[in-house]
């Protein structure tokens, strides 16, 4: 399993525009600041799923997903991180070495993807910030 450093997460995340990425998924309507769709993880008629280029974040009042252009692809295609990593990667025309982690690296990151993500749904009111 590749391990990649905060460096390059930040790099795929920050060349990945996550309102193009989504839009590959979402039809999205521009509002305002930001963009809206119907949202791809619950099942609605109302447009809650919103899109933030500004902060390169996405949030669903409906459902209270939320997350960055990573979390969006790994959620809606099921991808685990580093597949995650590598399809964003390429499709940015990034080259990511491939390392292998040791067994620490990847409990920890195990560790902190869990956190990470349960985290999120866990509580939607923290979220309602996001626009503010
Ligand atoms: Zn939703």
């Amino acid at each position: 399993m590749p391990w990649y450093s905060e460096e390059q997460i930040e790099e795929v995340r920050s060349r990945s525009d996550i309102v193009s990425v989504i839009g590959r998924y979402v039809r999205l309507k521009r509002t305002g600041s930001g963009y809206t769709g119907l949202c791809p993880f619950h099942n609605e008629k109302t447009q809650s799923f919103h899109v933030n280029p500004a902060r390169q974040m996405y949030k669903c009042f409906g459902c209270g997903v939320g997350g960055n252009v990573l979390t969006f692809v790994m959620e809606y295609e099921n991808l685990t991180f580093p597949e995650a990593m590598e399809m964003l990667a390429e499709q940015a025309g990034i080259d990511l070495p491939k390392q292998e982690m040791t067994a620490q690296q990847k409990q920890q990151t195990q560790h902190d993807q869990r956190t990470k993500h349960t985290g999120q749904n866990d509580h939607p009111a923290s979220s309602l910030h996001f626009f503010l």
